[in-house]
């Protein structure tokens, strides 16, 4: 019900009709040449949402309001840093978009002094810019998505190896943003361990990391840039570590309960050996999923696996997983049409800590059905990634009850997001995870690149 009964399956794009830009777009064209600045109602309306439930909800309903008033399409890491600093002195604001799939209003920045919203779609920088077959390493500017990434590499006989459900639309610089996490995190592991080096343009200049493997030259300067969310300057190129392609095989195994699971995951991930791709259904999502009895344990791996404790159930369910593995997050979409409900959140925490952080959530969230996997495992511990599917939920309810469930996630020592990232959704229990004094030193780096408050201003940190 969504208290959306009656809504149409949402008002075309194109339909919608936008205000005039509030400033004069000719400095951005004397940059980036008149055909790329954008300021027809259709560019901007696109540009004005990402993929949460509350952009979706926005889009359907033709609400335009937070549409940028340009839409700039730079071509190089040169012309960024001109856009930066132009809006910069006039008083924009700029918002990188990359694949625009962020989950968690990533996209949409708070402001409301403005003169004027820039967004910067950096999906013309898509080349691969360099490929070092002797150290694996490849660098790909921001823009380029994922599916060509791949393309790119295997031209070379490499893989990035990073295979999160928004591949088919999220890029090399989102990825680095916002820290993304891949199905086969556990073999190739997280996109910011791939990560060697970035080039980023921020409103006072360029900064480049990433000298080195590994360096004892001060604190991490590339730590700054990953998950920074375009709050602190725009990743233009990033420098990736790369393997040579393998081919995986996936395989079915039932455990009992989600709890032996828990176990034997724990072990695999502790002492080996660990497939590259390792999921593990609790029993709701086994049963309402998968249509199974116990629990699904997804296993994908180049070599013969074993998982003591499971019962194997051969090629099938992992094969079945793997044609739908990027289905099933797009399902909101005609759910929504339907007036159902489904949202997910996501967490990690140390492995002592699980259990307990698993009850808290399932508790807080109350009136729909609640289902989760593990698909991300460390030798510390693992992320939770839960799915809320409610026939009746209304958007003010799953407001609540998201509210609920992350205030149960950081009493229960988890973290408020392993790989969504924080947007401005998650804003309120990133402050609280970090703590004041932490915020402040963020806030300090934000201000030394980005005086003016140019970039996503109340995304990932808040407003000042
Ligand atoms: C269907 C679906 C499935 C998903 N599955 C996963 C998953 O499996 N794993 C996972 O980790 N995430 C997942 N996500 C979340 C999302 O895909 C990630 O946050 C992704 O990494 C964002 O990449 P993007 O290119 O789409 O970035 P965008 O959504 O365009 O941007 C995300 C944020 O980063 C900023 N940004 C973008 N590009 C740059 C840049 N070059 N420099 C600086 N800032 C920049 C933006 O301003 C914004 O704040 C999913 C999302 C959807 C819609």
């Amino acid at each position: 019900m969504l208290g959306l009964e009656g809504q149409s399956p949402g008002v075309p794009l194109e339909e919608v009709t936008v205000a005039p830009p509030r400033f004069d777009v000719s400095g951005l064209t004397a940059i980036v040449g008149a055909e790329h600045v954008h300021t027809d109602a259709l560019a901007r309306a696109r540009f004005g949402t990402g993929k949460s439930t509350p952009d979706l909800l926005r889009q359907r309903a033709g609400d335009v309001t937070t549409a940028p008033d340009a839409v700039v399409r730079p071509g190089s890491h040169d012309e960024v840093l001109a856009v930066l600093a132009y809006a910069a002195s006039a008083g924009l604001i700029c918002v990188p978009h990359g694949g625009r799939t962020s989950v968690v209003g990533g996209l949409v920045p708070e402001s409301s002094s403005a003169t004027g919203t820039v967004a910067i779609d950096l999906t013309r920088m898509n080349a691969l810019l360099d490929v070092d077959p002797v150290s694996r390493t490849a660098t790909l500017q921001a823009g380029v998505r994922a599916p060509d990434a791949e393309r790119l590499l295997a031209e070379h006989g490499f893989t990035l190896g990073h295979f999160p459900q928004s591949f088919e639309y999220a890029t090399i610089g989102g990825f680095a943003a916002t820290r993304s996490s891949g199905q086969a995190s556990a073999g190739y592991g997280r996109f910011d361990a791939m990560v060697v080096g970035l080039t980023v343009a921020t409103p006072r200049g360029t900064i480049e990391t990433g000298r080195a493997p590994a360096s004892a030259a001060g604190p991490d300067l590339r730590h700054l840039f990953l998950g920074s969310e375009g709050a602190f300057g725009i990743i233009t190129s990033v420098t990736v570590r790369v393997r040579p392609v393998k081919q995986l095989a996936y395989q079915g195994w039932r455990v009992e309960s989600f709890a032996d699971g828990l176990e034997i995951v724990r072990k695999l991930a502790q002492d080996g050996p660990l497939p590259a791709v390792l999921r593990l259904s609790d029993e709701m999502e086994t049963m309402l999923q998968h249509s199974g009895e116990g629990c699904l344990l997804i296993t994908g791996s180049a070599g013969d696996v074993s998982v003591p404790g499971a019962e194997p159930l051969g090629e099938e369910p992992g094969e079945k997983w793997l044609r739908g593995r990027y289905e099933g997050p797009y399902l909101r979409d005609s759910l929504l049409d339907a007036g159902a409900f489904v949202e997910t959140l996501e967490t990690a925490a140390f492995w002592s800590r699980i259990p307990a952080l698993y009850a808290a959530v399932r508790e807080a969230i109350t009136d729909a059905f609640v289902l989760c996997h593990v698909s991300h495992v460390y030798e510390t511990g693992a992320s939770l990634y839960f799915t809320v599917v409610s026939p009746s939920m209304t958007l003010d309810e799953w407001t609540r009850a998201k509210a609920a469930a992350s205030d149960a996630i950081l009493a229960a020592g988890g973290t408020i997001t392993h790989h969504h990232g924080v947007g401005t959704d998650h804003r309120d229990w990133y402050v609280r995870e970090v703590g004041a004094l932490g915020i402040e030193a963020l806030q300090a780096v934000k201000r030394a690149l980005d005086p003016n408050a140019t970039l996503n201003p109340g995304i990932l940190l808040p407003p000042v």
